[in-house]
């Protein structure tokens, strides 16, 4: 376990907190858990029309190269979003690599950090709760000052880690 990885974890279909807490189970397959943030309800944006979304940030320690960590998320989104009778079913769960190390990485299907960290204050709000002082690789700003450029309105607490 080499790696420390900040994760991204979020549901807006089915029953959320199961699809949560189905995701922590499946990570501590390959992941260390070492911090939870709590548990945010995020009004949905841009589509508006569809539920509102639960998030939370991870941090865990890996073995995992950076795309084999991938490989293993999606595998676990397919795991926990598969709907029996169904090949494809709704996804049910988002897991982003936020941060790896102070990685930067940009290959075909993957980007280190997260293209979107800064924009998006429904990662930065947990994420600042377990490493506001994270200095984010390549743009040299640390997780709370991303997070304090940003409208955090429509973002609820809504279980305590
Ligand atoms: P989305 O469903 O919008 O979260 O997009 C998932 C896709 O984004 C995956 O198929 C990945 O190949 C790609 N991707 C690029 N960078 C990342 C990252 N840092 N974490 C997770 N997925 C990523």
């Amino acid at each position: 376990m080499h790696h420390t990885v900040f994760l991204s974890i979020g549901t807006n279909l089915g029953e959320r907190v199961k699809n949560l807490q189905r995701a922590l189970e499946g990570l501590a397959g390959f992941c260390r858990m070492e911090a939870t943030s709590s548990l945010y309800e995020t009004d949905p944006w841009g589509y508006t029309d569809q539920p509102a979304f639960y998030n939370l940030a991870v941090r865990v320690q890996t073995a995992l190269e950076p795309d084999g960590l991938l490989k293993a998320l999606k595998a676990l989104e397919a795991e926990i979003g598969r709907v029996p009778g169904f090949r494809y079913g709704p996804r049910l769960i988002d897991l982003d690599i936020l941060t790896y190390d102070d990685l930067q990485l940009a290959i075909p299907g993957l980007t280190i950090p997260h293209p979107m960290l800064a924009e998006r204050a429904f990662v930065l709000v947990p994420l600042a709760e377990i490493a506001p002082l994270l200095l984010v690789p390549g743009l040299n700003e640390t997780v709370q000052e991303l997070l304090d450029k940003l409208d955090c309105a429509g973002i609820r607490k809504v279980m305590e880690a």
